[in-house]
């Protein structure tokens, strides 16, 4: 049991019934369809970016602040909004535009402290007591032992099926989630190699590495696009790499991220979304050239466009005869969509988790919480392939 730090609730935590290594987190909400949490008049706007963070359970951040009423003080109770198109101006009194409803709180700083400060602002602005989802904290619980992720995001590692003592590459490897838990997974024996074209993420993936006590992991800032060495017989610890140098692939890919829950406001243009599949393509020609024969290859995302997911499977069986599908375990999410030219056996291999709610077709009353989790969850995709 966890107590929640914005109310004095007790939440239960639960073991998933086929993953032993993880444990849910039941999320309560929204929360106003019993009437337990209402609006008030006194409203705070906060950045999409801000909202979705407190929808996942954290308090109000000042910096994500962008309107609040003229004379409020701390200990005031307010109403949360995040902002859902971006028009609103940081220092507003108030804003008529597109929001939605977060919760209530009190706020922790007055006005002039979160607008008028000449230092950068710091700190919580608003403390949630009545979020309108209720999700337990585990900010530094347990901060070595245990890692929050999405659920699919766990099932990519068990699918990729680190074994202690292999060679393992992360192409996409920041904030280094999935590069943790194969580490996990391999007993923190043999090698993950983590690559993340990013320079200022990768202090995070070695951050996570260090809380968790996992000294396997090697990280590199690179673009994996060109990590496969022009020289085959050169060996170096770091890339680029000879071909065939890996046990293990995970090429877990820059996405539209169309998954993503929850997404308070989505401001991609179609451009934009569309822009993803050919450095997906590259990406995949580059993970395929450094897997050694017999070796697996895992391909995911947290998006539900067909361009990016049963497409870019089509794609990869065409272009590289080497590859074949494979069954995955565990299995918990729904199959292959239709449209890429895929066949029903192919279909069945593949790995889809879909972003709407579809446990809410189940029962709550009387299905079980570790059944209802597998439903809900965000968008996701995994496919795994070997090479033969
Ligand atoms: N696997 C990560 C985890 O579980 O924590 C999430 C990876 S995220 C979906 C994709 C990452 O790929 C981003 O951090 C992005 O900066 C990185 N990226 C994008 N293009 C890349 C490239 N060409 N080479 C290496 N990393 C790249």
């Amino acid at each position: 049991m966890c107590s929640s730090p914005s109310e004095e609730v007790s939440l239960q935590i639960l073991p998933h019934p086929r993953l032993p290594d993880v444990l849910l987190l039941p999320v309560d909400g929204p929360r106003y369809a019993r009437n337990a949490v209402k609006q008030l008049s006194s409203e705070v706007v906060v950045g999409a970016q801000c909202g979705t963070a407190v929808l996942r359970g954290a308090h109000v951040f000042a910096p994500g602040i962008l309107a609040s009423p003229k004379y409020m003080k701390v200990g005031d109770v307010i109403s949360v909004f995040s902002d859902l198109e971006g028009k609103c101006t940081r220092g507003s009194l108030s804003f008529q535009g597109k929001t939605a409803y977060l919760g209530n709180g009190v706020a922790e700083m007055d006005r002039s402290s979160i607008f008028c400060s000449n230092e950068p602002v710091r700190g919580v602005g608003v403390r949630m007591t009545e979020p309108l989802y209720q999700s337990p904290s585990f900010d530094g619980v347990l901060p070595n032992l245990v890692f929050l992720q999405n659920l699919p995001s766990v099932v990519v590692g068990h699918v990729l099926g680190p074994r202690p003592g292999e060679r393992i590459l992360d192409m996409c490897a920041a904030p280094g989630g999935k590069t943790c838990h194969i580490a996990a997974l391999m007993g923190d024996q043999g090698e993950v190699v983590a690559l993340e074209r990013i320079r200022n993420k990768i202090d995070r993936i070695r951050q996570n590495a260090q809380t968790l006590n996992l000294s396997c992991i090697k990280t590199f800032c690179f673009n994996s696009t060109k990590a496969v060495s022009s020289d085959p017989t050169q060996e170096t610890e770091g890339p680029p790499f000879p071909p065939e140098s890996f046990d293990r692939v995970l090429l877990d890919a820059p996405c539209s991220g169309l998954g993503q829950r929850p997404n308070m406001a989505s401001t991609w243009s179609l451009k934009e979304i569309c822009s993803y599949q050919p450095l997906q393509r590259k990406l995949f020609h580059a993970a395929v050239r450094l897997l050694k024969k017999g070796g697996v290859l895992v391909y995911s995302t947290c998006t539900v466009t067909l361009a990016e997911n049963e497409e870019q499977v089509a794609w990869a069986l065409d272009a590289f005869p080497c590859l074949t599908l494979q069954p995955q375990e565990p299995h918990i999410g729904a199959e292959g969509m239709l449209g890429a030219g895929l066949s029903p056996e192919q279909l069945r291999l593949l790995q889809r988790f879909s972003p709407e709610l579809s446990w809410e077709q189940t029962d709550p009353t009387t299905t079980p919480l570790p059944c209802r989790v597998d439903g809900d969850t965000i968008g996701f995709f995994i496919a795994k392939f070997l090479k033969n």
